[in-house]
């Protein structure tokens, strides 16, 4: 390899990293689809973007999942992966649709500070998507509260 091709290689790694430190989300590794920001704002709608991929809020009461009490599965919004089924679905009265468990490995969490108290925010575990926070305030048998944003999510329908 000559001196040149090696600056030029350096060059190419070093504006891959700025690249990927500016995507505000990247996804926890090894997960999947593994795509840019640019990518995401074109597959997601301007209020699934701003919550999956910047942790956004929807304000509460908007979402029509809210209501939804049929039998079946609540999907991630941003990949499809289902993090919730109906039965774990309970009304919190908050306005955000409320889940007392997850599917088993659906989501991942950590702590963020936006609010003076730290909270639990959880994400999509393939995609990275932010979901919701959980709270300890939730019914039998978890005690948990998983507050979900509704765009964030996709409710199908059991066959
Ligand atoms: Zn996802």
């Amino acid at each position: 390899m000559t001196r040149r091709h090696w600056l030029s290689l350096l060059s190419a790694m070093g504006l891959a990293s700025a690249a990927r430190a500016a995507d505000p989300a990247p996804p926890p590794p090894g997960t999947a689809p593994a795509l840019t920001d640019v990518q995401w704002k074109q597959r997601l709608t301007p209020e699934q973007y701003r919550v999956l991929r910047h942790e956004g809020t929807e304000p509460p009461g908007s979402s029509p999942l809210n209501h939804e009490k049929r039998r079946g599965q609540f999907v991630c919004a941003g990949c499809e992966l289902p993090l919730f089924h109906s039965d774990m679905k309970f009304d919190s009265g908050t306005g955000w649709p409320s889940f007392f468990t997850t599917l088993p490995g659906a989501v991942v969490t950590k702590t963020d500070f936006k609010l003076i108290l730290p909270r639990t925010e959880y994400h999509c575990a393939r995609c990275g998507g932010h979901q919701g926070h959980v709270f300890d305030d939730g019914p039998k048998p978890t005690g948990k509260r998983y507050c979900n944003n509704g765009v964030a999510l996709k409710f199908v329908e059991a066959a």
